[in-house]
């Protein structure tokens, strides 16, 4: 297992952590400016952040600090109601295949979707098997795309509280059952993102991250879960203080062949009320100390 105590050329900021600074959005090339100065050789930007600041000016940006990619956040919520809203799904998520190319990012982080319309609050139907299925049909035809354009895909199994609106693949398990169905072959095309928040709990994470193996990892996120946790979105924690054994899953991970970035995903009401210099100061200490 990697030692990442002396220095941090193996974190990675997903530019949600950062979001805001003392409560006020802040914009992209501000946070990529921002890793950059510190040292941090690596982010995670978001779709809505990229479309804020032009597509060409963030490469451009990212190419002039050398700074690496360790994913792009984000694709998914294939299901629909309809035939229209599944095509215009499918219509979008190459579009950001297509982003995270001109990007060089080395995966599409996928976010699922569930339920169509519980997201906004009245789901269109209660039959999670439809919404799965879809899902898996989306995948399989993004695939031929992201294959094209050499990005692979990475599905992120979320935590079950998201199962009605966010994800219906809530495993990691699922999600390989997933991978082994579409890309029997182990092509590298198709992985899993796997974010500790999500797992953690899960009896089964070790032996399935075995069995993931390393053309199967596309991406590993960290943050914490706080004890009591406030907001199901919105309350993630700094790493080290929550309840989540980091090192023992970065061990797991690790053990397989993966040597890619350890990247921080906090999305929290309290941290994106500080200083965002103040917050990456923290993740860099804590990366170097608990992950
Ligand atoms: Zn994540």
């Amino acid at each position: 297992m990697r030692d990442f105590s002396a220095d941090h050329r193996w974190l990675s900021i997903n530019t949600a952590t950062v979001r805001k600074s003392l409560g006020k959005d802040l914009p992209l090339p501000a946070i990529l400016d921002a890793c950059a100065a510190r040292g941090i050789r690596a982010v995670s930007p978001w779709r809505d952040q990229v479309q804020a600041a032009g597509l060409s000016k963030v490469a451009q940006r990212v190419r002039a600090h050398s700074l690496e990619l360790s994913g792009y956040c984000r694709g998914g919520m294939f299901p629909a109601t309809d035939a229209g809203g599944l095509q215009a799904a499918l219509d979008d998520n190459r579009r950001a295949v297509d982003e995270a190319a001109e990007l060089k990012a080395p995966c599409l982080v996928l976010v699922v979707g569930s339920l169509p319309g519980a997201l906004q609050g009245k789901a269109a139907f209660n039959d999670i098997a439809v919404a799965r299925t879809q899902v898996r049909d989306g995948i399989a035809e993004l695939l031929e795309h992201a294959r094209k354009a050499g990005v692979p895909l990475a599905i992120e199994p979320l935590h079950p509280m998201y199962a009605a609106d966010r994800s219906c693949i809530n495993t990691l398990e699922h999600a390989l059952d997933l991978c082994d169905e579409l890309d029997p072959g182990r092509s590298g095309a198709l992985g899993v993102a796997l974010d500790v928040y999500h797992v953690w709990w899960d009896p089964k994470l070790e032996q399935q991250i075995a069995r993931a193996g390393k053309e199967r990892l596309l991406a590993f996120h960290v943050c914490d879960w706080l004890t009591p946790t406030t907001d199901m979105l919105n309350d993630r924690g700094m790493m080290g203080d929550g309840v989540i054994d980091i090192p023992r899953i970065r061990g797991w991970v690790e053990a397989q062949g993966f040597a890619g970035h350890s990247e921080v995903e906090i999305f929290s009401n309290r941290w994106w009320q500080r200083d965002h210099g103040t917050v990456l100061d923290l993740c860099i200490e804590r990366h170097r100390s608990v992950v």
